[in-house]
């Protein structure tokens, strides 16, 4: 069979089908943010990792090292932030091509770096290699979370809002502009803003923990693949569905300045774009006044319902939707 009539994510529930050995000290394995691990009573360990591989999720003609490297952390650091946990630790790896400098290396490590210490998280190893072609990363994020109860994919109830930190749909555009503008064309301050966000997103770690310890949410994950495939893997994970408000999903100014010379409406960029590392979470009812007491830049878009399907509401029509965001293997969704 080929890989893309299965897609990425059927490949990874089937892994995970297959690696199902239970562990009492696994609470959470493959299926969500980031593993959380049991060492002592007191706190778990989470593990993520995520790799960037050139020509898939960079390229080296749209970025600097400096930003590839501070995206690289970030990427990592938006798993942990999902579960609402603090990182800690870090290793990277890297397969270096001929073709890249030590100089770039350098900036490469300042960029990664200047993430690092932003969340106090250490480096503490990695591995490097020569890679024929391509620049390939890997990283690994190793975080705790305290006494918190962790935010899964898995708690969401019909009933539930849905609420987004930030605004989405940015990154997406901020490539598109990458790709088709060049030079001083790119200095325009939408522009660049937009740029910005794809090149140095920005991951939500604070707000991720207050939203843990605050206890308001029954399911958060970050958004990568873009909010339609990320907002079914809540519901595939909770069992239930959910409707969205088009109009209640927050856009920046810049994404409503481009989206008209890109020709593609906010929108599409918000539900397929993906890389806005925002938080995607639910909320009971009874605990939404609470989450607008915290110091948390977030929007209500929706609702999660108990049909498994999602539902998108646009100008009064509701119409079914499906996960139409990035899937490794097939060209779009789920
Ligand atoms: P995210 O977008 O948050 O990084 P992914 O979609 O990459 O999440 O991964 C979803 C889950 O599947 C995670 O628990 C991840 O650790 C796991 N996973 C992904 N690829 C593999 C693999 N090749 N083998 C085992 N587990 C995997
Ligand atoms: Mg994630």
């Amino acid at each position: 069979m080929k890989l893309s009539s299965l897609g990425e994510f059927r490949l990874i529930d089937s892994i995970r089908k297959m690696a199902a050995r239970r562990s009492p000290s696994v609470l959470i394995g493959i299926g969500d943010d980031a593993a959380a691990l049991k060492l002592s009573s007191s706190s778990l360990l989470l593990a993520t990792t995520d790799m960037l591989l050139e020509g898939v999720h960079f390229d080296l003609s749209c970025t600097d090292f400096y930003s590839l490297g501070w995206k690289s952390a970030a990427v990592n650091l938006s798993d942990i932030a999902a579960m609402g946990g603090v990182p800690r630790f870090c290793l990277i790896s890297l397969g270096i091509p001929s073709s890249v400098s030590v100089e770039q290396v350098k900036d490469f490590y300042l960029g990664f770096r200047a993430v690092l210490r932003a969340y106090r998280t250490v480096l503490v190893g990695g591995d490097t290699c020569s890679s024929q072609k391509d620049f390939v990363i890997n990283v690994v994020v190793l975080g705790e979370s305290g006494k918190t109860k962790l935010v899964t994919r898995a708690g969401a109830k019909a009933g539930d809002r849905i609420f987004v930190t930030g605004t989405l749909g940015d990154s997406a555009a901020g490539l598109d502009l990458l790709r088709t503008t060049t030079g001083r064309r790119r200095q325009a301050a939408w522009r660049k803003k937009l740029i910005q966000k794809h090149l140095r997103p920005v991951p939500r770690v604070a707000w991720g923990r207050m939203i843990a310890l605050a206890k308001c949410a029954h399911a958060m994950i970050d958004i990568s693949d873009g909010l339609s495939s990320d907002l079914a893997h809540i519901c595939d994970e909770s069992g239930v569905g959910a409707r969205i408000i088009a109009e209640d999903i927050p856009f920046s100014r810049s994404l409503l300045a481009a989206s008209d010379k890109l020709g593609k409406t906010p929108l599409y960029y918000a539900l397929s774009g993906g890389e806005d590392y925002e938080l995607l979470f639910t909320v009971p009812p009874a605990k939404a006044k609470k989450l607008r007491s915290l110091d948390i830049a977030a929007a209500e878009i929706g609702v999660i319902t108990g049909e498994r399907r999602l539902l998108l509401t646009c100008e009064g029509k509701t119409k079914p939707f499906r996960p139409t965001g990035y899937n490794h293997f097939k060209k779009t969704g789920r």
